[in-house]
């Protein structure tokens, strides 16, 4: 039997924990070579030497780091395939509350890091398809709230909209390029990230009857769709945003 990965590489930013471990188990599961790069060293380096792959630490929000983790693959690799720009954090606040710091840090994690790393990752899959013929596919972790907006969640909002249009920018300069570009949005996951959210009273309940499926996803269920925009099953999908949400989106907000 082929395996959907055979002889890819992948590399898989936030892969120590949530989305990113289970897209990284994934993949490698299915034949791809995967490079993990998160700021999480000990849960970052479990996860790699779990799959039989590569852990590289660095926090993405810093050009320089993020510029040296795709330099870094391509020596050691060769090649890279597959990049999963799925590092990310949460914020709460109204923008009234987030001081210039907060609003900084998180568009830095959540939003330069993506361009931080096409920016070395797309000239290197465009010049193995200028030699080779073989281009390069990247998925970008955007989220529901890129799409629409919660309430008290604000910069977190703006950088995972700028994801997607950033994406959607990706996909239509570089289709002619051989690489594929889209952005997948995830509604409510169980990860460590949303964890916080237990905290506020009241809100799981909330958002939880919100959702048509009546749960939280599960990391394993974005790394499915994260695999399938990988693979060569997705090949004329580019500049799509994918909705993963449980059906949440799908409704106009009005209490059921
Ligand atoms: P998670 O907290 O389990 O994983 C995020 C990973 O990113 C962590 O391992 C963390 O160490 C890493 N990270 C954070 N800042 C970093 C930095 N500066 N440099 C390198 N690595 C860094 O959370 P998750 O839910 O798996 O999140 C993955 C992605 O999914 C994020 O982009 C998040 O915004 C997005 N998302 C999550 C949800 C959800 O409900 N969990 C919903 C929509 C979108």
């Amino acid at each position: 039997m082929t395996l959907r990965f055979q002889s890819r590489t992948a590399l898989v930013t936030g892969g120590a924990s949530g989305i990113g471990a289970a897209t990284a188990r994934l993949l490698a599961g299915e034949g791809a070579r995967v490079t993990i790069v998160d700021l999480e060293s000990s849960s970052g380096a479990e996860v790699a030497a779990g799959i039989g792959g590569h852990f590289h630490a660095a926090d993405l929000s810093d050009m320089a780091a993020a510029e040296a983790m795709v330099h870094d693959l391509l020596a050691r690799e060769g090649r890279l395939d597959i990049l999963v720009n799925n590092a990310g954090i949460g914020s709460l606040g109204e923008v009234p509350d987030l001081d210039p710091a907060q609003w900084r840090k998180v568009m830095a994690v959540d939003l330069d890091a993506v361009y931080h790393a096409c920016r070395v990752a797309v000239p290197a899959m465009r010049a193995a398809f200028r030699a080779e013929g073989r281009g390069g596919v990247i998925v970008n972790t955007a989220s529901l709230s890129g799409l629409a907006a919660d309430y008290g969640f604000a910069v977190y909002n703006v950088a995972k909209a700028a994801v997607i249009n950033l994406s959607r920018v990706l996909a239509i300069d570089h289709g002619k390029d051989g690489i594929r570009v889209n952005a997948l949005c995830p509604g409510l996951i169980d990860t460590p990230l949303a964890a916080p959210l237990a905290a506020i009273p009241g809100l799981m309940e909330k958002w939880t009857r919100a959702i048509p499926l009546g749960r939280a996803g599960r990391a394993e269920e974005m790394a499915e769709v994260i695999a399938f925009l990988a693979s060569d099953a997705a090949s004329y999908i580019t500049g799509s945003v994918i909705v993963a949400d449980g059906g949440a989106g799908a409704h106009t907000g009005q209490p059921n």
